[in-house]
């Protein structure tokens, strides 16, 4: 299986002068999940339907990171369009989506560093468009500087996700602090596109990715019957 984050790490991967050295185990990864192979979780891999869809711009490194979640939301929804990030050059690959009439493209940011006239809190799809997320898959500091640096998304309303939001979130995930990755960014922008089904599935298959990759990391035995399997399960059948 590819999708559109794995081919990006192929190509990044044959673009590396020296190999690239996860740290910790050495032993081989599986390609479709980026785990080692005891741990796999490839069996398990959802996909959904989705009205909304989401364009992932990637710093450099981020394709070649095996804990990258950015990944999980191109494993779960077909139409995930990932690109790397570049300050000189734009892919007209990109230029050409951010262009297709069939989408409505929201950059999604913090909205206190942007215009408040740029700033929207809510989807309201259009006539005939689909939602497409605009997500910076990077470090907050190179998120930063991309969002700054491209011009070509100076043009689009900016999503920025409302506090309450986000808090509600907290509280239904037990999360203690304040840092969203990748994929949870995807699923608040899910929810607000009214795509409850897909933000579910990628919420949940980020705790089975989770529970995967940190067994493999400390060598713990998995329980493929826990809540958290059963809950995938469930949201699917
Ligand atoms: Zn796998």
């Amino acid at each position: 299986m590819s999708h559109a984050v794995s081919r990006l790490r192929a190509e990044r991967l044959a673009r590396c002068v020296k190999p690239f050295v996860n740290r910790g185990s050495r032993a081989p990864r599986c390609p479709g999940c980026r785990v080692i192979f005891d741990y796999c979780l490839c069996k398990y891999r959802p996909t959904v339907d989705a009205l909304a869809a989401v364009c992932l711009i990637m710093h450099d490194v981020e394709p070649l990171k095996p804990s990258n979640t950015g990944w999980l939301i191109a494993d779960i929804l077909p139409d995930t369009q990932a690109f790397i990030w570049s300050r000189t050059e734009v892919d007209p690959q990109l230029l050409a989506l951010l262009d297709d009439p069939q989408w409505q493209p929201y950059i999604v940011f913090p909205g206190e560093f942007v215009a408040p006239e740029r700033v929207v809190t809510h989807v309201e799809p259009q006539q005939g468009k689909r939602p497409l997320f605009i997500l910076l898959d990077a470090t907050w500091t190179e998120a930063r500087k991309m969002f700054r640096k491209s011009p070509y998304l100076a043009r689009f309303p900016v999503l920025s996700l409302a506090s309450d939001q986000l808090s509600r979130y907290k509280l239904r995930r037990s999360k203690r602090d304040d840092h969203f990755c990748t994929a949870e960014v995807a699923a608040l922008c899910l929810e607000l596109a009214g795509d409850q089904q897909a933000a579910a599935v990628l919420d949940t298959w980020l705790d089975v990715f989770t529970g995967h990759y940190l067994a493999a990391k400390f060598q713990l035995p998995l329980d493929e019957q826990d809540d958290v399997h059963q809950r995938l399960h469930s949201l699917l059948s």
